[in-house]
């Protein structure tokens, strides 16, 4: 493979060259095309040919301020100018900053932190905190959760993500509960009526499993379809931890930073966690940042004893100077609270689409924060494609959908059956109006499918 030198690579190359250089992700290599984008605002980017298209899914849920905030490409420059780097062993303004910031915004308890610079290592963290503080191994997840890509984040997770690392992901000590899901009960559950009967599960788990450390959830579920837990489960599921000495870990890389209309999910129960892992929205993704947030009880443990744990990039100034500007201008801006105001639009706008085309099983979400789940037939709820199919490369319906979603200027997240509807807190209803009409358009498609 002969490529251009670095200094005379033409436009037209860009995509090709990035293609033959660089791994596509979480697919199969053949048929990546991967968009040569030019230029972002707001809530839309620009490729090299000059076509816009709203960003109907925030770049993987991280862009909640709007692509190119000034204020904060303003702090990046600030910070580089004021101190670009010192090792994790120092204070630094920008450490201390937004240090007081979390604790504002935070739920309460959660006082120590250890900054890196992704979810997945904010998990990394999270579970051997978890561990050396309790001396035990094992850490219940569930099934439709993704929790990151590394060794261990990866066997937590508890989707298709997973498979390929097996057998290697058992022995990493997780053991996996059924999801919360409403609408399609994997216990198969009516709600209200199931006296909450997963939370139910994970207590006989913990009580079968023996040597567990912790249950970790992603307190709102993701881009595993956006599912809201009844407002008894996180109480429920708080008491029964605290009742066997288990500790309760939130994820809140995609749902924290205002995405669900509160700065946190688990705000909207009031339930406290013992340990917080973010990332995403903290900087609106513009620098990578991820948060492990303890509770003192937990960081006082390693005052006598030693914390194992550390990266050369933890606490790296560059990353949490714009973390300091992001919360400052989601609070100018009010987004948490425009996040909460524009969900009743989103949600009759999308629950329109349902009694209009067959295809739609159910709309679910909470703030800007939804997803459209496709079913082939309404009765049995069987979707379109199954996590197999994707593995196996099959094609999707719902990306079908997607791709002709995006030839109309709407770049909208698509997985599995179903879709992510996650604009930036920004958007208006005139932009929403314009993702939503697309997918109206396209979901003929389903329709014509459907039985
Ligand atoms: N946890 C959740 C709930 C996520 O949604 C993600 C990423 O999408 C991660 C962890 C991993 O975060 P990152 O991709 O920043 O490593």
């Amino acid at each position: 493979m002969s490529q251009p030198a670095s200094s005379s690579i033409s436009a037209e190359s860009i995509s090709e060259l990035t293609r033959d250089t660089n791994y596509g992700t979480w697919r199969f290599q053949k048929g990546w095309k991967p968009l040569h984008v030019v230029d972002a605002e707001g809530c839309w980017f620009t490729d090299d040919a000059g076509k816009r298209y709203l960003d109907m899914s925030s770049q993987l849920m991280c862009v909640n301020l709007g692509h190119k905030n000034p204020r904060v490409i303003e702090s990046i420059a600030e910070q580089a100018r004021e101190l670009p780097f010192m090792g994790p062993a120092y204070a630094t303004n920008a450490r201390a900053r937004l240090s007081a910031k979390l604790l504002e915004l935070l739920p309460a308890g959660l006082e120590k932190f250890f900054f890196t610079t992704s979810g997945t290592d904010a998990n990394e963290a999270a579970f051997k905190i978890a561990r050396m503080v309790t001396g035990k191994n094992k850490i219940i997840s569930r099934y439709r959760s993704y929790h990151g890509s590394t060794a261990a984040s990866i066997a937590a997770t508890g989707d298709l993500r997973r498979w390929a690392m097996e057998p290697a992901g058992k022995g990493m000590g997780f053991v996996f509960a059924p999801e919360t899901n409403c609408y399609k009960c994997p216990i198969g559950h009516t709600y209200p009526g199931c006296n909450i009967a997963c939370a139910d599960y994970i207590d006989h788990m913990i009580r079968n499993e023996g040597d567990v450390a912790a249950v970790l959830v992603e307190p709102i579920v993701g881009t595993n379809g956006v599912l809201i837990p009844p407002p008894e489960y996180l109480p429920k599921l708080r008491e029964i931890c605290d009742r066997h000495s288990v500790l309760l870990i939130a994820d809140e890389v995609m749902t924290g930073w205002g995405r669900t209309g509160k700065w946190f999910a688990v705000d909207h129960w009031n339930v406290k966690p013992d340990i917080l892992t973010t990332a995403k929205g903290i900087t609106s993704a513009y620098v990578p940042l991820g948060l492990c947030a303890t509770t003192k009880k937990l960081a006082d443990y390693f005052e006598d004893r030693y914390f194992s744990h550390g990266h050369t990039y933890e606490a790296h100034p560059i990353t949490l100077g714009p973390a300091v500007a992001t919360i400052e201008e989601m609070q100018r801006l009010a987004l948490v609270e425009r996040a909460a105001e524009m969900e009743p639009y989103l949600r009759e706008r999308l629950e329109g689409l349902k009694t209009k085309h067959v295809s739609i099983g159910d709309v679910h979400g909470i703030g800007l924060f939804f997803a459209v789940e496709l079913v082939k037939n309404r009765t049995t709820k069987e979707p379109f494609n199954t996590m197999r199919d994707k593995v196996e490369g099959k094609p999707l319906v719902v990306d079908q959908i997607a791709a002709k979603m995006m030839a109309d200027g709407v770049a909208q997240q698509s997985w599995v059956s179903h879709f992510v509807i996650a604009p930036p807190l920004i958007v208006t209803k005139e932009e929403l109006d314009f993702g939503i009409d697309a997918l109206d358009r396209h979901l003929a498609i389903a329709d014509a499918l459907a039985v």
